[in-house]
């Protein structure tokens, strides 16, 4: 087996995926990094990975969907001896409205990536991890929301929802998969300066929301990635089943 750990990450590309990539890279790991379109973005962060002295590859696959799924982790069988941490990051919230206002199918296409794709791309981690299963244990981290105790009124209720969705499958899969050597946990990001505010139609989100947060500010792509590190290192050893807010007190 090699030496270096190999984290997974859906949605690797861009924002709060595209930074836990590069970090992980300068903490010792190899990758893989999904991406749904942007092969630009995505071979950027390859590049930086393999700058940190990485072995990283990139993945164009909808995470959606079970095919989707099957695709970034048969890349990643062919490309790794072993899978040690599995993010599952790709996220959409569609476009912000009241949900009187909002298309169904922007609400469909959001929770079935949000939920569905989640829940699709830790099964496949969990199937290769498992003790039971011949693999060795290792920590699978979802990307919950601020939006789960906020609720989203106005922007996306429905995005709000399938955050729920998320802190419920951490708990679940937390206990599933203790006895299995897998750590399953959650980051709870609030405001943070990515691409997906832009995505859902308000590109000034987070500069003009910033009064509400305690700390005056947005949060970087990059603190979030510092607290899945975190998560995923021997200091959390005893951590499972916890949703961790990364929201400056909000
Ligand atoms: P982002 O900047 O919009 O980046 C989204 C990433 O997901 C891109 O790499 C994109 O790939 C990929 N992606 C989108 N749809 C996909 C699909 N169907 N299959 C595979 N990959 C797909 O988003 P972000 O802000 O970093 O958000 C990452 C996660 O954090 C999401 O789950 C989001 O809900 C959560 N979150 C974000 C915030 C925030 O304020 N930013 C707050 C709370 C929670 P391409 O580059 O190829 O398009």
């Amino acid at each position: 087996m090699s030496n270096r750990p190999v984290m997974l990450i859906t949605g690797g590309s861009r924002g709060i995926g595209a930074a836990t990539a590069i970090k992980a890279a300068q903490a010792g790991y190899d990758l893989v990094v999904n991406y749904a379109g942007n092969a630009e973005a995505a071979g950027a962060v390859v590049a930086a990975c393999e700058a940190a002295g990485a072995k990283a590859v990139a993945v164009q696959a909808d995470v959606a969907d079970q095919t989707g799924n099957e695709a970034v982790f048969a890349a990643a069988d062919a490309a790794f001896d072993r899978l040690d941490v599995v993010v599952t990051n790709a996220g959409r919230t569609g476009l912000a409205s009241t949900l009187a206002e909002a298309d169904p199918e922007d609400i469909a296409k959001t929770v079935t990536l949000n939920v569905t794709g989640a829940l699709l791309t830790a099964r496949e981690g969990a199937r290769r991890m498992m003790k039971s299963r011949g693999g060795s244990g290792g920590h699978i981290i979802n990307l919950s929301s601020a939006a789960v105790w906020i609720g989203s009124p106005n922007e996306f209720v429905w995005y709000a929802t399938s955050k729920g969705a998320i802190d419920v499958m951490t708990l679940g899969l937390s206990k599933e998969l203790a006895g299995e050597g897998i750590h399953v946990n959650a980051v709870a990001p609030g405001l943070i300066d990515t691409d997906i505010h832009a995505s859902a139609g308000k590109p000034d989100r987070v500069e003009k929301m910033s009064g509400l947060i305690p700390m005056g500010r947005g949060g970087s792509a990059e603190e979030v990635a510092d607290t899945i590190l975190y998560l995923v290192s021997d200091q959390a050893s005893y951590v499972t089943g916890t949703v961790l807010k990364v929201a400056g007190g909000r």
